[in-house]
């Protein structure tokens, strides 16, 4: 099932979300195959589970967009360990749509994480697939991308959005 995009505005993404302790459930899968699908279908490379409206602990990633099956990662409790080196690019969130802006990000980046299984794991990440998972830990600890931005750029992004939401093109 494809569940709707959060957009910025909602405090579901404003909040840490719940650690997850219950793992190799139907349910548990079902939600994992959900996001995937929620994520493909908003042309997405990261997703977190606040950005479908459930605040626990759960980001999906896939660098490949669907291209390649190895690149599929799921991340349960992430919690980034080594951030090495910079970059700086651009970078957008699905639940900030129409906006795009340069980030400093570390450009090798560990992340320690339970698999659907409950299994740890780690894995290194460099240049997409470090900025993915930093924006996707991010969300998943009630952050945006914006908050790496200068206060002048959030607050112009801030002042659109007040006025799409007036407008009712927000949702
Ligand atoms: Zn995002």
């Amino acid at each position: 099932m494809v569940y709707p995009i959060v957009k910025y505005g909602d405090p579901v993404l404003d909040r840490e979300a719940e650690d997850v302790t219950e793992f190799g459930t139907p349910e548990l899968d079902k939600f994992l195959e959900d996001m995937f699908e929620s994520m493909y279908a908003a042309k997405g490379v990261g997703l977190a589970a606040p950005q479908i409206g459930f605040a626990r602990k759960i980001a999906v990633i896939d660098i490949s967009n669907a291209e390649n099956p190895a690149d599929k990662l799921i991340l349960i409790n992430p919690k980034i360990l080594r951030v090495e080196g910079r970059q700086e690019g651009e970078e957008g969130c699905l639940s900030i749509p129409g906006f795009r802006e340069q980030v400093k990000r570390g450009k090798r980046v560990t992340v320690r994480a339970q698999d659907a299984k409950g299994e740890f794991f780690e894995k290194t990440g460099e240049d997409l697939l470090a900025r993915a998972f930093q924006h996707e830990t991010d969300h998943l600890y009630g952050k945006l991308y914006i908050s790496h931005i200068s206060p002048l750029k959030r607050d112009l992004i801030r002042r659109k959005v007040r006025k799409l939401v007036k407008a009712g093109e927000w949702k």
